[in-house]
């Protein structure tokens, strides 16, 4: 992660990323891996609430079962402490764990003799989830030779007594923690981690209390804000926010931003991830909050602060809450009567029930109350007592519960720009068979919700998820070569990423990235802007056969390579890569000039394959030359000749000798410049220019071999091979004759151009001497030209012209491709 060096952050990790002693080295090993304060909050080891609650069922249902959950918990956290520490530190942790084994062995046979479980013995015996699991974490960092303070939150955060779900006093609680941190802070060094307990707290009279399920992430915001720290991370075992729940929607996808009432919203309507009231305290200070995977620490998370970044992208995330009832009242005599609505949240508000969503029927005639199933029969009960003279009267015909109900809600900060989204939820859910039984849209415009039978709710969701449209294709990139360009793309996929996500609805994942000496892969993905930095840090060392291997095994959905190398060794692997379903785009012209034979398996393969091998950037970079010849030849033309300046190194060459430059000047400035490939001698040959023409000629339909080209190099043939430097020192000799060539043309008004052309079948390169007439005399800098002269366009060609190289273009040009391959994938 990019966080500038020692900032004080509050780091929570929740169950799933402390379930095992393994994922507890990890979660050291995180923390440890950059400097900084950190305060580290954790929650009870992964499924110990839920079993905890178990216990309580057990003992309630009196069948003995309770002193088995504790034996299986004690089992757990005994194994655990066994895998993470040994020694005197091994001795002193279950030292201090066995005062809680007592504590929650007796709490247990409470509920068992006494046959009843307040809610304040139930948050007593949750807490000792937390309890346990924080002095272990401190003394794996010990082991780990990090030094660690376990802290009790109970002594922290300050709560009233509403067990299951306490509200806190921040007063009381910010003032607390100041103080102790303080006196922790100044007696330890900036390493020391202050691991806290998570969901844990207690009344001004120390009784115990808890935040409510998931209230860990709570629990890290509240520190966050009294301690003024720089940023909040939840550590969880999902990408971030996803647009959907990852257990009902298979394409819910991470959300890179949000604004914090985005998050409360989806954290209200459902989102598990977070606990509601997480964002309340960073709101107000506006520190930001991010959300990040424990197990693909690399991928970016979500980020939540204040704003979102406005993207029209108007519904954001579709979330759920199961487990509901609807209660209904139902009834003529409501018709027109004001503050029924109002008498009904009173009623349930008076037996603490909490309302999740109220809506009234445009008829009046019914009013709908969501309520948590386990209320439903409570709600019933207050409505029926409520309103009983109206149902004595017949105004009110009847008090029902649907027990097994969703709230389905879609929610994004920008839908109160979105007129008739209601219309379009109902209607969108009604062709997909789900019936609404009723929906409601909030107060503030950033949700609307239905309520729908549980068993539809896979289906509904499924359905908004794809209508709003959160729908979005995921291409996977493999990136082979790091030189200009391909470090020119990967700034510019990382530059355009958000707008091709908004524009288009293409997410393109890095999945491989590497050059000869080092290479990365990671399938659930590696970070654009850093990838390039890390990797002779972090990279392995580069080996093709083994990434062609992992790309063949990978089976990743919609995967491209882009061939950023000039090597044909790369190029050999193409057909095989086709064929294994791989699309490819490239700017190496080596594929397309090997032999006929192999020029052919290579478009068999990727027929066959339906996917795509593009390399529009092969010739004059991002202009558009393959795809002119294309098309003409789609929409039925023929190409007779194609006449053209290939190379933008060589027109600037030739420009800077009419201006009076010598041969060795000229060369040395394109080379400077970065307009040469590595070896200058591959344009100053010719071979470049005449790769490009025979792609060309092939593309048009002629079976041209290298050999089939005439080339008229522009250094002589004793000068090619050898190293670049001693070429460059001699390359002066030439500085006479090229002088001479210049000056004789010029007598005549002319200058040379070095021209490629495909005239009847026959392919040609080399030096001419133009005159004002032809159309590639005024060529400006470094710029390309190509006449085509077909059946169509024969008085008067068809010309492409512009910059035909430079790594933006180039890079542009492959991005291009790259969008088309992407969507036309299957
Ligand atoms: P932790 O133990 O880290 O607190 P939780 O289990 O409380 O983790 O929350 C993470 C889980 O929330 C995910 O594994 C996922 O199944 C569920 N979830 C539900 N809705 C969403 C959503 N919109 N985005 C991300 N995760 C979600
Ligand atoms: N352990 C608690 C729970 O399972 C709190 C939390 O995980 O945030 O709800
Ligand atoms: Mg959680």
């Amino acid at each position: 992660m990019n966080t500038p060096a020692h900032t004080m952050e509050v780091w929570k990790f929740g169950g799933t990323s402390v379930a095992t002693p393994e994922r507890i080295r990890e979660i050291v090993g995180l923390v440890r891996q950059e400097p900084g304060r950190r305060v580290v909050v954790v929650s009870a080891l992964g499924g110990v609430t839920d079993q905890l609650l178990r216990g309580i069922d057990a003992a309630l249902a009196r069948s003995d079962a309770h002193r088995d959950v504790l034996t299986d918990l004690r089992a757990r956290h005994d194994a655990t402490v066994e895998a993470l520490t040994d020694g005197d530190e091994r001795e002193r942790l279950q030292a201090t764990l066995a005062p809680i084994w007592d504590e929650l062995g007796e709490l247990l046979d409470g509920v068992y003799l006494l046959r009843e479980c307040t809610r304040r013995t139930r948050d007593a015996i949750l807490a000792t989830g937390e309890r346990l699991s924080v002095p272990i974490v401190a003394a794996a960092f010990r082991a780990a030779d990090t030094p660690a303070t376990a802290l009790d939150a109970r002594s922290l955060i300050q709560t009233d007594g509403a067990f299951g779900e306490a509200e806190v006093q921040f007063g009381p609680t910010e003032a607390r923690i100041r103080e102790q941190f303080e006196t922790l802070y100044a007696e330890t060094p900036e390493a020391h981690v202050m691991v806290v307990t998570g969901f844990i707290a207690a009344t001004a009279e120390g009784v115990t209390t808890t935040l409510g399920r998931s209230g860990s992430d709570y629990t890290a915001t509240i520190l966050a804000r009294a301690l003024q720290a720089e940023r909040v991370v939840i550590w969880t075992d999902v990408d971030g926010v996803l647009s959907a729940d990852p257990r009902l929607v298979d394409a819910a996808f991470p959300l890179e931003r949000l604004s914090y009432r985005e998050a409360a919203e989806m954290a209200y309507f459902g989102a598990k991830v977070l606990h509601p009231r997480t964002m309340r305290p960073v709101e107000a200070s506006g520190i930001p909050l991010l959300i990040k995977n424990t197990m693909n620490p690399d991928a970016p998370g979500t980020l939540v602060t204040a704003e979102a970044v406005p993207t029209d992208r108007r519904v954001k995330a579709i979330s759920t809450i199961r487990d509901v009832a609807v209660v209904m009242l139902e009834g003529r005599g409501l018709l027109g009567v004001p503050g029924t609505a109002a008498r009904t949240f009173d009623a349930l508000a008076d037996r603490s029930i909490n309302v999740l969503m109220i809506s009234q029927a445009s008829s009046e005639q019914s009013i709908c109350t969501v309520v948590r199933r386990s209320e439903a029969e409570a709600a019933v009960d207050a409505l029926e007592h409520a309103f009983r003279h109206e149902l004595a009267q017949g105004d009110v015909s009847r008090v029902y519960a649907l027990p097994d109900c969703a709230v389905v809600s879609a929610v994004g900060d920008q839908m109160r720009h979105m007129p008739g989204l209601a219309g379009r939820m109902f209607a969108t859910l009604g062709r997909s068979g789900v019936n609404v039984l009723a929906i409601a849209q909030g107060a503030a415009e950033t949700n609307i919700s239905a309520v729908v039978r549980d068993a539809d709710v896979k289906a509904a969701v499924d359905a908004l998820h794809e209508a709003f449209p959160l729908r979005r294709t995921r291409a996977h990139l493999c990136v082979i070569g790091t030189g200009v360009v391909g470090s020119t793309l990967l700034d510019i996929l990382q530059h355009q990423a958000p707008r091709l996500l908004d524009d288009l609805r293409l997410h393109l994942r890095l999945v491989g990235v590497t050059n000869s000496r080092r290479m990365r892969w990671d399938p659930s993905g590696l970070p654009l802007d850093t990838v390039l930095d890390a990797l002779d840090q972090r990279g392995e060392p580069a080996d093709l056969d083994d990434l062609v291997e992992r790309l063949t095994a990978s089976r990743l959905e919609r995967l491209l390579v882009v061939d950023a190398t000039a090597s044909s060794d790369v190029a050999r692997r193409y057909p095989e890569l086709l064929e294994q379903g791989i699309g490819i785009v490239t700017p190496n012209k080596r594929a397309n000039t090997l032999d006929m034979g192999f020029y052919h398996r290579l478009r068999e393969a990727a027929a066959r394959s339906e996917v795509s091998y593009r390399y529009e950037a092969t010739v004059m970079a991002g202009l558009p030359v393959i795809l002119t010849v294309r098309d003409l030849l789609r929409s039925g033309d023929t190409i007779e000749r194609i006449e053209g300046v290939f190379s933008g190194t060589l027109a600037y060459l030739f420009r800077r000798l009419a201006e009076g430059a010598s041969f060795s000047e000229a060369v040395r400035e394109a080379r400077a410049g970065g307009y040469t490939e590595p070896d200058p001698r591959d344009d100053l040959g010719g071979e470049d220019v005449a790769r490009k023409l025979m792609i060309l000629a092939r593309e048009i339909g002629l079976e041209v071999e290298r050999d089939d080209v005439r080339v008229e190099p522009l250094v002589p043939f004793a000068m090619m091979d050898g190293p670049v430097d001693a070429f460059m020192e001699q390359v002066d000799t030439l500085d006479a004759a090229w002088a001479e060539r210049v000056a004789a043309a010029a007598d005549d008004g002319k200058r040379l151009q070095y021209i490629g052309r495909v005239v009847d079948g026959r392919c040609r390169v080399g030096v001419e001497a133009i005159g004002p007439d032809s159309p590639f005399f005024a060529l400006q800098g470094t710029d390309n030209a190509v006449l085509f002269t077909s059946e169509r366009y024969r008085d008067n060609p068809l010309v492409v012209q512009g910059p035909g190289a430079g790594p933006a273009v180039t890079a542009a040009g492959i991005l291009a491709d790259l969008i088309k391959a992407a969507q036309l994938m299957p």
